[in-house]
């Protein structure tokens, strides 16, 4: 192609792009991915056999505006309410700024001729969330609420805008010849992000309801719904040819094509969309769910999102009279992961923050609880939980182990003053878990003592990842490291549990690195503290070193003691010692942790540590006594009974001021 041709050919491009935008173009595929003879489609079937398209599709859309035989469980339009912050989300979105995520706010602008490949921070998330549009539906809402036409045509004006913008096509070889090299590649790098099929079945479910809201508008014209309609379709079978291969992305996109095959039944394929969601749905409950009921990406927060996906997928069947196709296995394993799901929370509704997990707003959680409720009336803790205790039943169990999954929760109540310790040493997990077994939380009085790191960032370029992998350190963890690495092993078997009586004991053990397996006995003495004994054996050479992660505020350390003491405001504070077996060396370290994506605080961290030689033990007592009153704190002493590591069990001598203690374990 010459210069000019190329020129013109250029011309007649952007010429048909801004004629798209500006004024859809009747779309007559729609027709044929549609099964005319669909209940309520006779007329458009026979206008569209005639030849009459435009008539066709003003048909189609009368037909939608009076559809009513299709159900939505997440939307009630004789009761729409929009937030502040939905409000907010709407109108900055007019100017195209756009809330693609919490952890960027204020929201960035995309300019006015929108670009849709603005990437202001190189972190992933922000892109690929650009592409869930999470301003659309409340504009839908701020559109009903208001009736101002002017979110209906800027919603369109955006949809449409993304369809020409966002071409998951191969870019032709003319077309390639007319970009310069780093449009070709732009244009390529972001198919990666506005298509990622995560993406994808975001917006196809998000579309459902935008479709309700918007579909009165004079805006959503005929020939707009044939491109809504072809559009929609498009991003169903890339879905169905481009499935994650597990975890909770390949169920979050099962779902999604449930409601995309139960939502819009007239497409010739939607039974065997909903179909396909179904049957991905049955298989992976057993696959990613352990028979503990714990999800096996060993993180609080993807558990809760797992059970949500399940339990979405059945309002959906419920409101259009297909439950029938899930088995009672199915729910039954939902319920059991409320269950495992209750025993790992702490009683103010906050979840450990273990793996990638963020912490949960409690509206949130009882929302949740709310809907759980719906679904499992008979079951009287779901109640509980759902109603804060004023109706149902505690569940007759403090502590509780989940052995495959490797959560073990130790409870002396469920009230605002218990004192619950979850500790975590499981299997080797899916792609949010962290290498960090044997770490825990101990929530004590209203306060997390032991908040663990948490996830700061996801990944990105190089600056974001380095973040990323900060958090994921298994030395920011409450757990033991040789020579401070991260582990190479992740796979803790449980040797011992008791959760019950005076002494309640757990003893897991990871064989974390070549040459060096971690031992970790946990008592819980008179419901009141904790002795942890670790113990680390192998051939391996090095340091050994034992992390502890304290929470925000000042905490006194004291290195000739090995002695740590918390000062809070409140009445909920921990001293904590350690005695080692060999000479021990007290270390100040890097201390953050984050319950919300990009935001982080520093607090206190810091680790014992000791030599270790070829065939050693090293071996480490710590006492954990939480405090109402921390000038009330005790004094502490701890040794070793057993003189040699044994394979076998452990015995330690325990003094609280003077009163003397044996625990001892053997299995
Ligand atoms: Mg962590």
């Amino acid at each position: 192609m010459n210069n000019i041709s190329k020129y013109v050919a250029l011309v007649f491009i952007l010429f048909c792009l801004s004629s798209r935008i500006s004024a859809q173009q009747l779309k007559p595929e729609a027709f044929s991915l549609l099964n005319l003879d669909y209940p309520g489609l006779e007329k458009v079937k026979t206008l569209h056999e005639a030849g009459k398209d435009a008539d066709a599709a003003k048909a189609l859309l009368d037909y939608y505006r009076g559809r009513t035989a299709v159900k939505h469980p997440d939307i009630d339009l004789t009761k729409i309410r929009i937030s502040k912050e939905e409000q907010k989300w709407a109108d900055d979105a007019l100017e195209h700024t756009f809330f693609s995520h919490k952890g960027y706010q204020p929201s960035y602008n995309y300019g006015k001729d929108i670009n849709w490949q603005y990437w202001p921070v190189q972190d992933n998330e922000l892109r690929w969330q650009l592409h869930r549009h999470k301003w659309f539906a409340p504009m839908g809402k701020a559109y009903r609420v208001s009736g101002d036409e002017k979110y209906a045509r800027e919603w369109v004006h955006q949809y449409m805008d993304w369809i020409t913008k966002n071409p998951l096509a191969k870019i032709n070889k003319d077309e390639y010849e007319m970009l310069n090299a780093d449009e070709v590649k732009g244009l390529v790098e972001n198919v990666r992000f506005a298509w990622r099929p995560l993406e994808v079945s975001h917006r196809m479910q998000d579309q459902t309801n935008q479709f309700q809201y918007f579909i009165v508008s004079p805006s959503f014209t005929p020939e707009f719904l044939t491109e809504f309609l072809v559009n929609y379709h498009k991003h169903v079978i890339h879905l169905l040819g481009n499935y994650s291969e597990k975890g909770n992305h390949l169920l979050f996109e099962a779902q999604r094509t449930i409601y995309a095959g139960a939502f819009f039944p007239e497409y010739k394929d939607a039974s065997a969309w909903r179909k396909r969601g179904i049957d991905v749905l049955n298989r992976e409950i057993e696959i990613q769910v352990y028979d503990d009921g714990g999800q096996y990406e060993l993180d609080a927060h993807y558990h809760a999102a797992a059970i949500n996906i399940f339990c979405k997928a059945l309002y959906m069947a419920d409101a259009n009279g297909f439950r029938g196709e899930f088995p009672q296995s199915y729910m039954d394993t939902i319920e059991k992961m409320i269950v495992f799901y209750m025993n790992i929370c702490f009683p103010d509704y906050t979840n450990p923050c273990f793996s990638d997990a963020q912490i949960g707003a409690k509206h949130a959680e009882l929302r949740n609880y709310r809907e759980w409720m719906k679904l499992f009336p008979k079951n009287e803790q779901i109640r509980y939980f759902a109603t804060e205790g004023k109706e149902g039943k505690l569940p007759q169990n403090l502590s509780r182990a989940f052995k495959t999954t490797g959560f073990y929760t130790f409870r002396n109540s469920w009230k605002k003053d218990a004192t619950v310790m979850v500790m975590k040493a499981g299997p080797e997990g899916f792609w949010h878990n962290q290498p960090d077994n044997g770490t825990f939380e101990l929530w004590f009085n209203g306060k997390n003592l032991f908040p663990d790191s948490g996830v700061y960032v996801y990944a990105g370029d190089s600056e974001v990842t380095k973040q990323r992998n900060w958090f994921r350190q298994t030395m920011v963890h409450n757990t033991l490291t040789l020579d401070n690495k991260t582990l190479e092993t992740t796979q803790s078997v449980c040797k011992y549990w008791n959760g019950e009586g005076n002494v309640q004991t757990l003893v897991t053990e990871n064989p974390g690195y070549a040459g060096l397996t971690h031992r970790r006995t946990v008592f819980f003495v008179d419901n009141t503290y904790f002795v942890l004994v670790d113990e680390a054996y192998g051939d391996a050479v090095g340091e050994v070193n034992l992390h502890y992660q304290l929470a925000e505020g000042k905490v006194d350390l004291d290195p000739k003691t090995m002695m740590v003491n918390s000062d809070y405001a409140g009445s909920s504070n921990v001293k904590l010692q350690c005695f080692g077996e060999k000479p021990l060396t007290m270390k100040e370290e890097e201390g953050w942790y984050s319950t919300t994506y990009r935001k982080r605080a520093e607090r206190t961290a810091l680790s014992f540590n000791t030599q270790k030689q070829t065939g050693d033990t090293s071996r480490f007592i710590t006492v954990i006594y939480p405090l109402t009153d921390r000038a009330k704190a005790p004094e502490l002493s701890a040794k070793f009974n057993n003189k040699e590591f044994s394979a076998s069990g452990v015995e330690v001598e325990v003094k609280v001021n003077g009163k003397k203690q044996v625990l001892k374990i053997n299995f």
